[in-house]
Order: structure tokens, then C-alpha cells, then sequence
């Protein structure tokens, strides 16, 4: 059943349920449903509405303190289905090398192997409806540093339909499913504001669920959970800190650090020859791969063994549609950089190389709290997001890579944005995030570099878990919510075990 938090009767909400849920984006519905599924008695506390509602989504203000961003409303959407209500539904799982110790890169590793959450990953394609992935790390010709890998999409529309309930979208796909359940008591417009702990402050008794009109009710379980988001998570977990000194996971002051985003930017513009537009079928050279979104989108990057000889982190390179038509003599004659490369073969297809690049883990990126409160009495997060010398190292690296293969291969060439042959840390202008936010309650074996355990159970906590990207410790370079799903379904077996 899905009940109105302003309407729902009392006696709905009391009683002691096995499992509290807070937050109804993917995270917490595959937490939610699995684990009624599993027989467990379960409460789905979505702070927003069934549709989208100003006064839930103005609690997602933040303020900007680092690195230009676009803003922390417009990266997200607060109400029954989460950030996937206009997600884009492009899904790649993390590799196998992502879950890595790095000597060279500090706070890099995984306490989980990757054996531990890719056998989640058939049940997270089933949910996202998408093909299945497999070990698809293949060489690139003519490179020894890349590789060829792909996406895939969460849509079986062409891109003109996209609207119309497809990629996957989580207000819509299983709405059905938790209106008719008995299992899952789902109330939206209940917002967990506060986290209420024994006098040991080694379990929770309860999260405190307020309304927009004022009410205010404590729900119990013997197992909480928070799926509210890559910031929401955190921002709970630093205004817990301050009521209960520190002892939620921030016993080693972690909570909010690490805090990442992949960065997203153009980095120069590619001209391929007719062989490789037409060898190539699989990557978003095609022309048309945008409207036909169930195919595989290839894209290339580094080896592992290049990430380490280089120092840079993953990264994604993808040589964006090309103009439908080949360039025509009057285009090449007045284009020098095209006209003046000297080969057999016609360049004739233009089109914008797209990076989106793994950032390495940073403890001064973070996310703190400002002193101004929201309308709930939540202090709002500030959002300091920061990069060091390897996260701009990462996409020249590649860059360059790149260039170098289509010389190799003859089967291109790449002109480089002047940002990226410049030494040293370029303005970052042209950068953005990818709405990816990751970290700042990341996995740990130890209070000491982390927030959750290997079980997302929060250090020092014995029933407090978080489900979502804030625990990754670090992101890879693809789109994150393939594997938030993976841990989601993951955390939901341990819950009922
Ligand atoms: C424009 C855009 C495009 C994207 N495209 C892609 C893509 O192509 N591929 C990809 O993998 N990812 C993409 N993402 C990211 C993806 O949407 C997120 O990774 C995913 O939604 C995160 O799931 P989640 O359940 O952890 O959090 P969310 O989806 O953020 O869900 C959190 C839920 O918690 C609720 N909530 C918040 N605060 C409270 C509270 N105090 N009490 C109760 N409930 C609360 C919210 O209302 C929401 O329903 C995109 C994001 C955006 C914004």
C-alpha cells in the first residue's frame, strides 16, 4: 500500500517493523521490495510526493563551495522514484579493476571483492532492462594502452519516446508492485529529518519522519536504512554526527569526504576516414545511435596496466555521432586542420570527442553542512567539490592515447582542445559533472579511512545501513546506478540472511 504521510492513519505507522527504509529512489525500492519479498515487514519512507512537489524539491538546495557546478537541485529530483524520474539510462557496471588497492593512488580499493557484487549484476540488468555485460574489456587495434568497452541503455524506445516511461524509471516501473504489496507500507511526503540512538549510541531506535504541515512521528524497526541519495545520505549523517557526537561512521571524521563526481568535458574535435566510420558499427559513430538506444554504444579506455604506468584513474573516451554527411570539397577546402592532412585515404566525417573520467579519492572534497537550516530544521549541505593534479592528468592522458591510435591505425585524426596541451591545471571552464554523486560514506574496513563497513553497515552502528553511490570508494569512470542497484540487492540479502 502507498499511503499519504499527511493522511495516514497512526496505527499504520506504529508497531515495530523489521526494516526501515528512507528514501524511494532505486536504492531504496530494491532494498524495500527484496526484502518484503523475503518476508520481511518493511516501512518505504519517501520524503516526496508521487509526482514532483516545489516544497519537497527546494530541501535539495545546497550551497556551491569548490569547483563550478551546476547546482545540487538541478542534479537531482525528490520525490517517489528518485534522480531516475529523469535519469538518461545509460548503464556500464564497474570493472574488475576499479575494486583495486593502487599503491600509486592513495585511499584506492574496495574491503569488498568484485566477485561480491558482480553476482548481483544479472538481477540489476533484469531490474534495469538492459542486455547483460560481460568481461568486455577487448584491445583496441593499433593501441596498446586502450581498450574498447560499451554501454548500454535502460530503454527499448528510440530516443524520440524516451518520455513516454522509458529509460527505466522508478516513480513508474514498480509503483504497481508497492501500491498492491501487504509487505512494504510505503508513505511518501515523510521526510527522516532525524535518527534517534540508544544512550550507548551503538543502535538506532528510531527514525523521526516529519511532514511538510508539521507532524512529526517516530517510526521503529530493528533494521534502518538510508537510500536518499549520493547527498541526502551524507547531509543525515552530518546533522546525526552533531546531535550524537560523532558516533555515526564519523568516529575518524570521514563523513562527507571523498566526496565524487565523474567530470564530464569535450576534449577536441576527431576526423575518421570511411573505413573506420564503416568497420566500427558498434560505437556511437553511428550516426544514427541515439535513436536506436538498445544497441551497444562503444567507447575506449585505458588499460589498467596504462592507468598505473601513467598514474591517471579510468576513463571513458567516446567519439561522439559524426555529422550525418560526409564533409563536403567547399567544408574541407575551408577547414585548414582537415585540408591539411596529408593521406590515402578521404577524412571526411567530423565529430566532438566526450570524456567522462574517473576522480581519484580526495578527503578535502566533501560535503559539510552551512549553518543555515531548511524548512524541517535540517541544516543545509555545503558542496565543496575539489580536484587534484591526477583528475586533470586522467583525461590528457587519454587524450593523447587516443590521437595516437588514429595516427597509428591511419584511420583518423583528433585536433585537441588547446585546454588540454597546456601543463599543469587548465581553467576548468569547460568541465561538469555527470549528476554522479559518490563518496562521502564510502566503504571502509576501518573508521579510520571510511563511513560504512563491507556490509554498508555503519561503523560503530549496529543497525544503520546506507544503500546508494555515497559508499563508493571509488566511481570508475561509467554511470553509477547499474551498480547502486548491484549493492542495493546485495544489502537487501544481507538484511534478510
Ligand atoms: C539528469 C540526470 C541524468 C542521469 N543519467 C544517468 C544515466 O544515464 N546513468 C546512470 O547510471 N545514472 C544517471 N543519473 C544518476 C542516477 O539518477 C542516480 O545514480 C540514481 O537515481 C541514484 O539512486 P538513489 O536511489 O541512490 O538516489 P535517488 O535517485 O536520489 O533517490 C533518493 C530518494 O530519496 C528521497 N529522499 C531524499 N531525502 C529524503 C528524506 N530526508 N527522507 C525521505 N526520503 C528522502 C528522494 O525524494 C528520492 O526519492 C542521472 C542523474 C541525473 C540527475
Amino acid at each position: 500500500m502507498i499511503l499519504d504521510f499527511k493522511q495516514a492513519p497512526a496505527e499504520a505507522l506504529s508497531g515495530r517493523f523489521d526494516i526501515a527504509v528512507a528514501g524511494a529512489g532505486p536504492a531504496g525500492q530494491v532494498v524495500a521490495r527484496r526484502c518484503a519479498e523475503a518476508g520481511k515487514r518493511v516501512v518505504l519512507l519517501e520524503g516526496g510526493a508521487l509526482e514532483y512537489t516545489g516544497e519537497s524539491q527546494e530541501l535539495y538546495i545546497g550551497e556551491e563551495l569548490g569547483v563550478g557546478y551546476r547546482g545540487l537541485s538541478g542534479s537531482r529530483l525528490r520525490y517517489f522514484g528518485g534522480s531516475t524520474n529523469h535519469w538518461g539510462g545509460r548503464c556500464r557496471p564497474l570493472d574488475r579493476h576499479d575494486f583495486d588497492v593502487r599503491e600509486d593512488v592513495a585511499l584506492t580499493g574496495w574491503p569488498i571483492s568484485y566477485e561480491e557484487v558482480a553476482q548481483y549484476l544479472p538481477e540489476a540488468c533484469d531490474i534495469l532492462n538492459i542486455g547483460l555485460f560481460n568481461e568486455d574489456r577487448t584491445p583496441v587495434e593499433g593501441s596498446e594502452t586502450l581498450v574498447e568497452s560499451y554501454f548500454r541503455w535502460s530503454l527499448e524506445a528510440p530516443f524520440a519516446q524516451m518520455f513516454d516511461g522509458a529509460p527505466v524509471r522508478f516513480d513508474l516501473v514498480w509503483r504497481d508492485w508497492f501500491e498492491a504489496s501487504d509487505a512494504v507500507t510505503t508513505v511518501v511526503n515523510a521526510n527522516v529529518t532525524a535518527v534517534e540512538m540508544d544512550a550507548g549510541a551503538d543502535r538506532v531506535t528510531g527514525f523521526v519522519v516529519q511532514g511538510y504541515d508539521g507532524r512529526r512521528v517516530e517510526i521503529a524497526a530493528d533494521h534502518y536504512v538510508v537510500a536518499m541519495g549520493g547527498v541526502e545520505n551524507v547531509r543525515l549523517l552530518l546533522n546525526e554526527n552533531r546531535r550524537h557526537q560523532d558516533r555515526l561512521g564519523n568516529q575518524g571524521g570521514m563523513v562527507g569526504r571523498c566526496w565524487m563526481e565523474h567530470p564530464h568535458q569535450n576534449g577536441g574535435v576527431y576526423v575518421i576516414t570511411e573505413r573506420l566510420h564503416s568497420h566500427l558499427d558498434r560505437w556511437d559513430l553511428m550516426v544514427d545511435s541515439i535513436y536506436a538506444r538498445q544497441k551497444n554504444e562503444s567507447i575506449v579506455a585505458p588499460t589498467t596496466a596504462f592507468m598505473r604506468d601513467a598514474n591517471i584513474m579510468s576513463a571513458g573516451l567516446r567519439l561522439r555521432r559524426p555529422n550525418r554527411r560526409p564533409l563536403s570539397e567547399e567544408e574541407i577546402a575551408g577547414a585548414p586542420f582537415i585540408r591539411d592532412l596529408k593521406f590515402e585515404e578521404d577524412y571526411y566525417r567530423v565529430g566532438v570527442i566526450y570524456m567522462a573520467w574517473e576522480q581519484a579519492p580526495n578527503p578535502d572534497s566533501k560535503l559539510v553542512l552551512t549553518e543555515e537550516k531548511d524548512a524541517l530544521g535540517m541544516y543545509r549541505v555545503g558542496h565543496d567539490w575539489r580536484l587534484l593534479d591526477i583528475d586533470f592528468r586522467t583525461p590528457r592522458a587519454c587524450l593523447r592515447e587516443v590521437a595516437k591510435m588514429l595516427i597509428r591505425t591511419g584511420l583518423g585524426r583528433l585536433r585537441l582542445d588547446d585546454e588540454m596541451l597546456v601543463p599543469g591545471l587548465p581553467d576548468d571552464g569547460g568541465m561538469n559533472g555527470g549528476n554522479h554523486h559518490m563518496g562521502g560514506a564510502r566503504m571502509s574496513a576501518t573508521p579510520e579511512t571510511g563511513v560504512v563497513d563491507g556490509d554498508c553497515k555503519v561503523h560503530g552502528v549496529d543497525n544503520l545501513y546506507v544503500a546508494g553511490s555515497a559508499v563508493y570508494p571509488t566511481g570508475g569512470h561509467a554511470n553509477p546506478t547499474v551498480n547502486i542497484v548491484q549493492l542495493a540487492l546485495r544489502l537487501a540479502k544481507h538484511l534478510t540472511a
